[in-house]
């Protein structure tokens, strides 16, 4: 069976091709600039096939999934004889709402229920329904399509964890609560832990950091979400690349009043010039901030400091919530790639037996243990893979298991 994956944003479609036998990548992209002109770069992985790297013209989803569809077909750079043998897709959708649990296949009403859920993401959601309408538009109406939702896996949070502290009829008449994010990659890193430990996830407590440009902090027990960082929308929680996380709004009434700030021109502050970004006045990108603050540069240091202690007093939290923890993972871009900063954040967990293994730690890309063979709770680096949680969402739901 091959699946087709596609995360749509707004001028942006990201996809890959898997072969669900070997749940391998048979073929991977992403087209930019939809609407504004168009680029598409098209990686094969399997046989001796180039890379397709080119300005192409992209008015719109439907011709980009066209182009995308040429390429996964081509006989220069295609991976697959016809559009036949793509067997199903599966769509990354950001906001599910309460509507959403578990990931389902698509029909016209999972459409308007996603579209009533758009006031909660009201840059994403459009963006994937397009997504979707223009995967219909060109694959046809036989293609079974799954939505697989960023927010569902955290619908098992008790309501004492998700609910705001606010009048109570904000949660019941508009459906403000905490609804959490990157819920995939949780759902993946935790489940792969527990096979790596070899014990049943449902009698597993895990603490789950995903620490990418966004990032969140997910508790896991028993394999079900029952706390995370990010809230009603991303912005939550932990200082991230350019979010600033977690604010007093008592700070954003004052901000506003002093620079004269709309509510949309505070928002876009807090979205796109906060966090470590803001705060070192360098970069979002954690490399630039390990080269700066090792040149000596202090509010580089001071970013990284602060992403550190927020990480660990988030998990050290959720250690609570659960009454303990068996392990610790680290991953996305940050958490997979930046020992300096596990380190850093695993020093605030000596109170829990962890130690790291300083070898260990070095290890890039792969599936590893940091921890050393005696610490008492393990902590584990696992690349994340959301494409293939779709994949597998997808070929369940399709296969009716
Ligand atoms: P993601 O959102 O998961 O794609 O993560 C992207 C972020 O990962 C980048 O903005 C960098 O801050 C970070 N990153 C990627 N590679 C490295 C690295 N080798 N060392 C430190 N941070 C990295």
């Amino acid at each position: 069976m091959k699946i087709l994956v596609i995360n749509a944003g707004s001028s942006s479609l990201k996809y890959q091709l898997i072969d669900m036998e070997t749940e391998s990548v048979m073929a991977k992209g992403l087209c930019e600039r939809i609407g504004i002109g168009g680029h598409l770069k098209h990686t094969p992985l399997v046989g001796d096939k180039p890379v397709y790297n080119e300005d192409i013209n992209l008015p719109t989803h439907a011709e980009a999934i066209a182009a995308v569809i040429d390429k996964l077909t081509s006989a220069e750079y295609g991976v697959v004889g016809s559009m036949k043998e793509i067997d199903a897709v599966g769509h990354r959708v950001v906001h599910g709402g309460e509507k959403f649990a578990c990931s389902v296949l698509i029909d016209n009403a999972v459409m308007e229920a996603i579209a009533q859920c758009t006031p909660f993401a009201p840059l994403h959601n459009p963006a994937n329904i397009t997504g979707i309408l223009a995967c219909r538009e060109v694959m046809g109406n036989d293609v079974p399509m799954v939505a697989v939702f960023d927010t569902a896996f955290h619908q098992t949070m008790p309501k004492k964890a998700y609910m705001y502290a606010l009048p109570y009829d904000y949660y019941q008449e508009d459906g403000i609560r905490r609804y959490g994010f990157h819920g995939t990659s949780h759902k993946y890193v935790t489940a792969r832990c527990a096979e790596i430990m070899g014990k049943p996830i449902e009698e597993l407590k895990l603490v789950s950091c995903h620490l990418g440009n966004g990032s969140s902090i997910c508790a896991v027990a028993n394999g079900k979400s029952v706390d995370t960082s990010m809230g009603f929308t991303p912005l939550a929680g932990l200082p991230m690349g350019t979010r600033s996380g977690d604010l007093d709004p008592g700070a954003m009434q004052f901000i506003m009043n002093k620079h004269h700030l709309a509510i949309d021109e505070m928002l876009n502050v807090l979205n796109k010039k906060s966090g470590v970004d803001g705060v070192s006045g360098v970069s979002s990108d954690f490399r630039d901030l390990d080269s700066a603050a090792g040149e000596g540069n202090e509010r580089a240091r001071l970013a990284l400091d602060m992403f550190a202690y927020w990480v660990a007093k988030t998990a050290g939290s959720y250690v609570t919530a659960m009454n303990g923890t068996d392990a610790i993972i680290f991953t996305a871009g940050v958490g997979e790639n930046s020992g300096d900063t596990r380190k850093a954040i695993c020093d605030y967990f000596g109170y829990l037996g962890v130690t790291i293994d300083a070898e260990a730690n070095k290890k890039r890309g792969e599936d590893v243990m940091i921890s050393t063979p005696d610490s008492k709770v393990k902590v584990f680096v696992i690349p994340t893979n959301e494409e293939l949680v779709i994949a597998r969402d997808t070929r369940d739901i399709v296969c009716g298991k």
